[in-house]
């Protein structure tokens, strides 16, 4: 939405009154509408029972957005925050607010998809690697930061100049951390419907905003930023995976080499998550390739 749509001219605007003084331009018909009813699928076990559902309000004239908030069960500063409005006093009839889900990171699209297919995989504690044409063990252990003697070792090999092609070797390798640090909470949102057709390729790991977001593994950071995304960041990991997270409240690492547990930023709602619970959207991409369900992972090193 175009700031300069959420302005009013100055004469318009009434010291200390939030009423919106504009009339004639809100709609004919209901000015609730709901996406939420053609979902299909049903509400999470263990969502918040306000979970709400995504919707739009079209403002009428005497509206107050502290009243709306009140009516829709949000708060006036989520209201505010979702809809990019600095001052609460501008707004005007016939603006359409987007209204927050509480509990739900992303507006679901309109259509059920089927599953989507992942391998189970955990990662972390090691992986295994395929060997393909022209490798050696060197080769192999520097992409992992491990030792020939260690692949070696981890092989059972006798000769670690002879590897096949097509052979898979266990590549040892520190535990991870998880990449939430402090009290949160996850379920399975891998492939769950979104806007545009699009997938939801990660898991959101919903904790307080400020929470630590740390490296699970040790590896290269880079920095990413964008509208859908927010604050976010890319980890190519010594274990041959990258890892991406989003929404973060801060980026606190500098781009470049990091060591496991290294901090790096703090757990947000920036990006398309803006005026939802804050969560990390967290991908992961074996060899940078397309992503997997990171939720055996996540089973794994986050819980217990
Ligand atoms: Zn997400």
């Amino acid at each position: 939405m175009a700031s300069d749509e959420l302005r009013m001219p100055r004469r318009a605007a009434l010291a200390g009154m939030l009423l919106v003084l504009f009339a004639g331009q809100a709609r004919g018909g209901p000015a609730f509408s709901s996406s939420a009813d053609v979902r299909g699928h049903p509400v999470k076990p263990g969502a918040p029972a306000k979970a709400a559902r995504a919707s739009e309000y079209t403002l009428r004239t005497g509206d107050t957005l502290s009243r709306v908030a009140r009516q829709l069960g949000v708060s006036a500063a989520t209201l505010a925050e979702a809809n990019g409005i600095a001052d609460p006093n501008r707004v005007r009839a016939g603006q359409v607010l987007n209204v927050p889900k509480v509990g739900e990171p992303e507006p679901a699209a309109a259509r059920p998809l089927p599953p989507l297919p992942s391998p189970v995989v955990v990662v972390g504690g090691g992986s295994r690697h395929l060997v393909s044409e022209g490798e050696n063990l060197a080769r192999i252990a520097t992409r992992y930061g491990t030792t020939v003697a260690e692949l070696a070792r981890a092989n059972k090999l006798k000769n670690p100049n002879l590897i096949r092609e097509g052979s898979e070797l266990q590549v040892p390798g520190p535990p991870w951390l998880c990449p939430v640090q402090g009290p949160h909470q996850f379920a399975d949102s891998w492939g769950a419907p979104r806007p545009g057709g699009r997938r939801h390729l990660g898991i959101d790991v919903f904790a307080v905003r400020g929470t630590p977001v740390v490296a699970n593994v040790s590896g290269i950071l880079e920095h990413a930023e964008g509208a859908t995304a927010g604050l976010a960041y890319y980890l190519q990991g010594d274990d041959g995976y990258t890892y991406y997270g989003a929404h973060l409240d801060a980026l606190a690492a500098a781009r470049g080499r990091v060591e496991r547990g290294a901090r790096i930023g703090t757990v947000g709602s920036t990006g398309n998550a803006r005026g939802t619970t804050p969560h990390l959207h967290f991908e992961i991409k074996p060899g940078g390739g397309a992503p997997v369900n990171p939720l055996p992972s996540l089973e794994r090193w986050c819980r217990g």
